[in-house]
């Protein structure tokens, strides 16, 4: 293969001409209809109602849509939109947007440009072509877009075409979700109810409202664009399917908050200024463990805003690529023995006066209100691990989780040593009425504020308490944070709410002692969730095994806890999904995961077939031709042995590439014949993709033995390193 040199890679690089520098505050969120610009746009009587239907969840009258759809028409335009898009999330896992211009026909040979408070509300996209899970036919496949008021419109550009997007639900014309967005609103409704009443009987006074908080940590590979383009298994899957590794990988640990390329500062310059246009507030970045591996993380926001967000900074980070021609790879896994990406989803709550309510408390109610939340949540985790481990359950994160650079794929809980001992003088502790002088024995009248630094060594957990939040390290890079932020909701609205009855059901003459009577009971429960050792140790296995907790190591079975009666239960009674939904998303996911991994067998075998073997063929007939001819020349003067052991071991090599990828075809087609989804997908699992492990060998064993210049793929070393 024709190398691309550093030099080159230069030369190609983005000049961005800055004239002048901007400071951020200047241009923070001039490309959203935010509070401030609706404020400004709209009457001020409109203003109050939108804002009134936005906080308490109530639908727009058609007048007040009118006005509201005049004003960000007229500032779209000013913005140089031609078009608006309702901006929706299906099960695709990406965004998708229809456009329809602004410009309407009026009497001959003219247009107006219009935009109704209708369109603006609800939109009607044909659902026929997008994931539903069997949810409904055909025949009655118009699905409808709705306008999510709490998430602000904003403007995307794309080239010289510019689209005022509207964050919308997408539900089926019978009303059943077709999205990842509408349960996710449902889940962060019932932890605000089961949250606020927590709070009302720990007698809490004022709040009204308690939200998640997401902050997503984005991790992302970047690769020159003229090698992308020349691997199809990266275009097509995202991954590259055969690779030898490179000579030098991250064993010097060189990369990891290393000082970043110019190229790449540059990159992560334009994406920033990108993402502050449209308000997210970008804080971090950082070069990854991997080589050519980065990662970003804006500052926290509410769950629902957060979710969009992320959306659109994977966006972003692929768009802007392409213009500073490279190519952002998001996948879990792109290059086997490398560190893979993930996106550490930290997740916390907070009440209407911003306070957090996974902050150690400062006085004894403070923390009381603290261990209450904290317990129920890792409570939830405990009788949930199962569904937890389920929403990150996808093809391309089964290569990345449990492989020495993620969490495995048992979930556990790391609260680290100081809440340890809070725990455990709670469980032990007597308290008969839970007097401050009580609650100072127990240790925790003024809970430390547990730093950062206590709690975050402790890198492997997959889900840990880091000072006033849970970071869930699951998640993969690619995955929209809504499926795992939904469960984390409901289940710990779930929690919140048994506790809740228990704590009733003792009697709230002495709220502190029912409360502390029932976490005493509650410690005891948990405890085989909590774990502060190290989770990628063998010894962890075993002994998370004894403790009884799930440890699906693949899609296919982790899948399952979403259809089991406690899942069902669950998601009905707090109404974020019905039986038919959450059954047709469990069928989503296990189609998903037979199409990747069809994608890439037949990647593998077009790879093989069209660019390896030929290759390899070539060089074959060389070496054989070599021999021969030494040998005319030379006669029993030539030793020619070693010349015959490279061709016998390319001779084996290309014999074992072509029959086992023979029996992959045959296996996936076994598989093709079972009419059952889950089955299929487990046997694909089972027994195509050790052997689409087994090729790999051969095809890498290959690689470092044929000619490099015929070589049809870049290598490793080229990708990862020359940029
Ligand atoms: P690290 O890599 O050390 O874990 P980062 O700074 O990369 O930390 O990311 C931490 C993420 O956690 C950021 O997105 C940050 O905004 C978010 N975060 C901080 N406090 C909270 C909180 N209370 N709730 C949710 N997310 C939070
Ligand atoms: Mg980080």
């Amino acid at each position: 293969m024709k190398k691309t040199t550093p030099t080159i890679a230069a030369e190609r690089q983005y000049v961005i001409e800055k004239e002048k520098f901007v400071p951020v505050s200047a241009y923070f969120g001039e490309d959203t209809f935010n509070h401030k610009m609706m404020k400004e746009k709209l009457p001020k009587d409109t203003f109050r109602k939108l804002m009134e239907a936005i906080n308490e969840d109530k639908t727009l009258d058609a007048e007040t849509a009118n006005i509201v759809a005049h004003a960000m028409k007229e500032w779209a335009l000013e913005k140089g939109a031609t078009h608006f898009a309702h901006w929706f999330q299906p099960m695709t896992g990406i965004t998708a947007e229809k456009h329809d211009a602004f410009a309407d026909p009026c009497g001959p040979g003219a247009v107006i440009e219009r935009f109704s408070g209708k369109q603006l509300v609800q939109g009607e996209p044909d659902a026929s072509s997008f994931p539903s899970g069997g949810i409904r036919a055909t025949f009655e496949a118009r699905g409808y877009t709705a306008w999510d008021m709490s998430s602000p419109a904003f403007i995307k550009r794309n080239g010289i075409s510019t689209t005022l997007c509207i964050p919308t639900v997408f539900i089926s014309y019978t009303g059943q979700v077709l999205d990842k967005k509408t349960p996710l609103l449902r889940s962060i409704r019932a932890l605000n109810n089961s949250a606020v009443n927590m709070l009302k009987l720990l007698g809490a006074k004022n709040v009204t409202k308690v939200h998640a908080n997401l902050g997503p940590e984005q991790e992302y590979f970047l690769i020159d664009m003229d090698y992308y383009y020349k691997r199809q298994d990266l275009v097509l899957g995202g991954r590259t399917v055969v690779g030898a590794p490179p000579a030098k990988g991250q064993e010097l640990e060189d990369q990891y908050f290393g000082s970043i390329k110019e190229r790449i500062s540059s990159y992560m310059h334009d994406v920033e200024e990108e993402l502050f246009k449209l308000g997210i507030p970008a804080k971090t970045r950082h070069n990854e463990v991997a080589p050519s591996q980065y990662e970003i993380a804006p500052v926290y926001e509410e769950a629902n805003i957060a979710v969009d967000h992320n959306q659109l900074v994977m966006d972003t980070l692929k768009y802007v690529a392409r213009k500073h021609r490279l190519a952002a790879l998001l996948h879990e896994k792109p290059f086997a023995k490398i560190n893979g990406s993930g996106k550490h989803v930290n997740w916390s709550l907070s009440d209407n006066h911003d306070n957090n309510l996974l902050n150690p408390g400062r006085t004894p109610e403070d923390s009381i209100q603290f261990l209450v939340f904290l317990i129920a949540t890792v409570r939830a985790v405990y009788k949930h691990a199962d569904i937890l481990r389920a929403a990150v359950a996808s093809y391309g994160n089964d290569h990345r989780l449990g492989a020495n650079e993620a969490p495995p794929a048992i979930i556990s809980v790391f609260l680290g040593e100081q809440l340890t001992q809070i725990l455990s003088n709670i469980e032990k502790g007597t308290v008969n009425k839970a007097t401050k002088e009580e609650i100072i024995d127990l240790g925790i009248a003024s809970l430390p504020q547990v730093s950062k630094d206590n709690t975050d060594r402790n890198r492997t957990s997959p889900f840990a308490f880091t000072g006033n939040k849970f970071e869930f390290r699951a998640v993969g890079s690619s995955q929209n944070i809504a499926s795992p932020a939904l469960v984390i909701n409901t289940m710990v609205a779930e929690s919140l709410d048994e506790l809740a009855e228990k704590i009733k059901a003792k009697g709230t003459k002495n709220i502190n002692q029912a409360v502390f009577e029932v976490l005493k009971n509650e410690i005891k429960y948990i405890k085989p969730i909590l774990f502060n050792g190290d989770n990628y140790t063998k010894e962890w296995e075993a002994e998370a095994k004894r403790r009884g907790l799930p440890n699906e190591k693949t899609t296919p079975s982790a899948l399952k806890a979403l259809i089991t009666d406690k899942a069902l239960k669950l998601f009905e009674k707090y109404e974020v999904l019905s039986n038919v939904e959450l059954k047709s998303r469990y069928l989503i996911h296990v189609e998903r995961y037979i199409k990747d991994l069809e994608i890439e067998v037949n990647c593998l075998n077009t790879m093989c077939m069209t660019q390896i073997l030929p290759a390899a063929l070539d060089y074959q007939k060389k070496l054989a031709k070599a021999i021969v001819d030494t040998k005319d020349v030379l006669g029993s003067a030539a030793v020619v042995s070693p010349q015959m052991e490279i061709l016998k071991k390319i001779l084996d090599l290309i014999n074992n590439i072509y029959t086992t990828n023979k029996d992959i075809q045959a296996k996936v087609e076994a598989a093709g014949a079972l009419h059952d989804e889950p089955k299929k997908a487990e046997m694909l699992g089972a027994k195509v993709k050790p052997k689409m492990d087994e090729l790999r060998e051969y095809v890498d064993a290959l690689e470092n033995l044929v000619d490099d210049e015929t070589w049809p793929l870049p290598k490793f070393w080229e990708m990862l390193f020359i940029c």
